[in-house]
């Protein structure tokens, strides 16, 4: 049901409730209340509680304005029992003329301990006549609102939505009751809204607003089911398309396997072993591979590329930095054929970028790149796979683009997709955020790493840090340092790592000191890691650039300035690039005194642990889940009124009624989809 077919809603309100979320009159019943107010009854005024709002009612004795520099309007008013100011600092002439003695006020408003009475600052009022106008039947819903829209007006839609509710022109079934999923303590849909937008006078506010109200988790759970079937459907959709089958030859395989140094962890195996599976069904693989910092998920991107490749088609790996993808690029020149493998990125020059679209195009097996890969000039000659790495730092639609740059011709046909991560997923949130994808866990280091220890230190022991740093490296050991700038440009964060890496070979000239950022030139940066990679380089000053996959095992301290400005995940992501090889590293996290309680959390909990479940958790807590799975602008995760941190119960409850739903009827299962996520072909492709 439109928004404006309400009354008082035009197209300009309508815009506005659109801002909060509020498209149709469905969604203004999902709009839940912040608080209440009780306006269901008058106080009398010797019983007024200091610090509470009430609702009160008197005549007035006498009014005046005080002979302050900035008058104020006082107004004060009893009802027999005792008296009452009420005192506006700001206020109209007409307003102080029309309190004559003896007028009937209604106010509402909080009571503060005044001067010789209770008093309230302005407080809500009106004059009432002979007739008094009836007492609010229902408790008082407060509601979130946005600029440009008032709370009267936003409770005027909820209220007439409800109304259009109970009179039956709006029809909302209540679908977990139809398909007899809804758990037995829990009360029907109509009832749970009823008690939540018009709560009787007498309810207890408190127990009302908690989380674990049955109203309110008869909503979560409704919500949560939906997105959980949302991403099922999802799942279903892309089952229905075709994908070609693909066979990686045994000797292939070892081939491979000896080429590159190292004996691949069973976790390993295994993953590589389940996407080998996936890859040679014809439908769509669309598989999720999660494995912490330096847990080796490149090589599975490998042994999946390497499987198009054999049945002489294309794969891409997409990597969210410039950086990374040379680094793979790199990996995979290393593996494979250098003629099998093609690099794209928005840093080549001109000339170079047409021989790489040129050679794609005629077929290249192998292409790495950046978001580049996705612009609509790439054409891929036969694309089967695509991998994308570290997909939290990529939106949607760039992931989608690639994708769709798959097998053409039949619509039916798309390519297999697989998706790494390095951020942890909590077991519950992977089931509704991820319920459309396969999941593999990568739950094992390759052998011989040691646990980073890492060690929190004020900026001011700096020139101490600096010291050691000077003394490892002349031991023969490799550093980064990393100079953050929180929310500055690309210019000035390359002009403090600058600065840095200036000073740092003032005062250590014997020090072979390298310096990236993002505002060099990919060869430039390219050179210098190269150099840090070969060693030729002690110490490589660095912006957060390196966040992502750089993968030096020599390298086994870092110091991280002004850690205190960095998400928790992000430290963790730049305290993986060290204790990759067999050495004992260390990491430095120096901060700027005096630390705020949420960085002090993020510090010690690095401190504490390198387990990347555990720090997610914490993250979890901290950030909630829209940012920490990177979801914040596709809305996958925009719950209106569940939490997924909080709602553990309600997770684990929808994961198990969702599929019984289904069963029971898929035609309740769209309607149910339909109400939460209207827009849901928007995330369909997520
Ligand atoms: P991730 O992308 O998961 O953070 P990488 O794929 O970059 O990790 O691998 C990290 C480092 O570990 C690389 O130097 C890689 O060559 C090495 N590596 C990967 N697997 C193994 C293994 N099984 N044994 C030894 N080293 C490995
Ligand atoms: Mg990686």
């Amino acid at each position: 049901m439109e928004l404006t077919r309400l009354k008082g809603i035009g197209q300009a309100q309508a815009a506005k409730f659109a801002s909060l979320g509020i498209q149709r009159v469905e969604d203004l019943l999902f709009h839940l209340p912040l608080r209440y107010e009780d306006r269901t009854r008058l106080y009398p005024l010797d019983k007024l509680v200091f610090g509470q709002p009430a609702m009160v009612e008197g005549r007035v004795l006498r009014r005046y304005t005080t002979n302050t520099r900035r008058p104020i309007l006082v107004c004060e008013i009893t009802d027999g029992n005792a008296t009452l100011a009420l005192k506006f600092f700001r206020f109209y002439r007409s307003q102080s003329i029309k309190m004559q003695p003896g007028t009937l006020i209604r106010a509402y408003g909080e009571v503060r301990p005044g001067m010789g009475m209770p008093e309230m600052l302005h407080p809500e009022y009106q004059h009432i006549g002979q007739r008094p106008p009836p007492l609010a039947n229902y408790l008082t819903p407060v509601y979130p609102k946005t600029d440009g829209l008032s709370q009267k007006a936003v409770q005027r839609a909820v209220s007439q939505a409800m109304d259009c509710l109970q009179q039956g022109r709006l029809v909302l079934t209540d679908y977990l009751q139809q398909a007899e999923v809804l758990p037995a303590d829990m009360p029907d849909l109509l009832t749970a809204l009823n008690g939540i937008h018009r709560p009787p006078a007498d309810t207890d506010i408190t127990t009302l607003l908690s989380a674990t109200h049955p109203h309110r988790q008869r909503l979560v759970l409704e919500e949560i089911i939906a997105h959980v079937l949302a991403m099922k459907k999802l799942r279903r959709t892309v089952q229905s398309r075709q994908a070609p089958v693909l066979h990686l030859p045994e000797s292939d395989w070892q081939a491979f396997q000896q080429r590159l140094g190292f004996s691949l962890t069973a976790a390993q195996q295994r993953v590589i072993a389940e996407v080998r599976a996936d890859l040679a069904r014809n439908v769509p693989m669309q598989r999720l591979v999660q494995g912490d910092v330096g847990s080796g998920k490149t090589v599975v991107a490998a042994a999946a590329m390497m499987t198009a490749q054999a049945a002489g088609k294309q794969a891409a790996l997409m990597a969210p930095t410039e950086l990374l993808a040379e680094q793979h690029a790199a990996s995979l020149t290393q593996w494979f054929a250098p003629e099998d493998v093609v690099f794209l990125s928005s840093g080549l020059n001109a000339a170079q970028r047409r021989t790489a679209m040129a050679r794609i195009a005629a077929g290249v097996p192998l292409v790495v790149g950046t978001h580049a890969l996705f612009q609509d000039a790439v054409q891929f000659s036969d694309l089967v796979l695509v991998v994308i790495d570290e997909q939290h730092r990529f939106g949607v639609h760039q992931r989608l683009a690639l994708r769709q740059k798959g097998p053409h011709g039949e619509h039916s046909h798309m390519a297999h997709q697989l998706i790494m991560t390095a951020t942890p997923i909590p077991r519950t949130l992977a089931q509704t955020a991820y319920a459309n994808l396969d999941v593999s866990v990568i739950d094992e280091l390759p052998p011989g790493r040691q646990p980073v220890t890492t060690l929190v230190l004020s900026n001011e022991k700096m020139p101490l840090v600096a010291e050691r740093i000077r003394a490892a490296c002349a031991r023969g050991e490799q550093a980064y340092w990393v100079c953050t700038l929180i929310d500055e440009s690309e210019l000035m964060r390359a002009r403090a790592a600058s600065e840095t890496a200036e000073q740092l070979a003032r005062q250590f000239p014997d020090l072979r000191i390298g310096l990236v950022h993002g505002r060099m030139k990919s060869e430039e940066k390219n050179a210098v890691m190269r150099q840090f990679k070969a060693g030729q380089t002690d110490l490589l000053v660095a912006t957060t650039v390196i966040e992502v996959g750089v993968d030096v095992p020599n390298a086994s301290l870092m110091v991280i300035e002004n850690a205190e400005r960095l998400g928790l995940s992000q430290l963790h992501q730049l305290r993986g690039r060290v204790g990759r090889g067999n050495r004992h590293s260390h990491c430095v996290l120096l901060y700027q005194s005096p630390l705020g309680a949420t960085a002090k959390k993020r510090l010690e909990t690095l401190r504490r642990t390198h387990d990347g479940f555990e720090i997610a958790r914490v993250d979890l807590q901290i950030r909630g889940p829209g940012e920490v799975l990177g979801t914040r602008q596709k809305g996958a995760l925009q719950f209106r009124v569940a939490d997924v941190q909080r709602d553990q119960t309600a997770l684990q409850q929808a994961t198990l009624l969702a599929p019984k739903l289904l069963q029971k009827s898929p035609e309740l299962a769209d309607k149910l989809i339909a109400r939460w996520l209207p827009r849901q072909d928007e995330l369909a492709n997520a």
